[in-house]
């Protein structure tokens, strides 16, 4: 059996656990480690991809709705939320609300809403 063929494992960064994983080309023990945690269905290691992949929903959002000095401002309001400094955050810009805020069940909600105001003032 060549180098390339034998079933390579990694450890799982949470509970130990060896786990096969199929690398492509050459990876270090590291990377297999990492494959092996992103694989693993221990609750340490899945709740680690939930986070994961909340902190990578925030970040779309983020990119999808503002340019990066605002995009900066909104991650730090977050944080501020998320650490219970503020209790809601609301941002006014380009005629729409950014609001900030944990809900009871500790859900983050960014929400952005479009004020309609057509004022017109001579
Ligand atoms: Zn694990």
């Amino acid at each position: 059996m060549s180098e390339e063929m034998k079933p390579k494992t990694g450890t799982c960064a949470f509970c130990g656990q060896s786990i096969f994983v199929n690398p492509i080309g050459e990876v270090t023990q590291a990377e297999l480690d990492s494959m092996a945690t992103d694989k693993c269905m221990c609750p340490e290691a899945q709740s680690e991809r939930r986070k994961k992949e909340r902190k990578a929903k925030i970040e779309a959002y983020i990119n999808k709705h503002f340019n990066e000095r605002i995009g900066k401002f909104v991650r730090e309001a977050i944080a501020m939320v998320e650490d219970f400094e503020v209790d809601k955050i609301s941002i006014n810009y380009d005629s729409k609300t950014l609001t900030i805020w944990l809900d009871s069940d500790s859900w983050l909600h960014l929400k952005i809403q479009h004020r309609e105001d057509d004022e017109l003032k001579v």
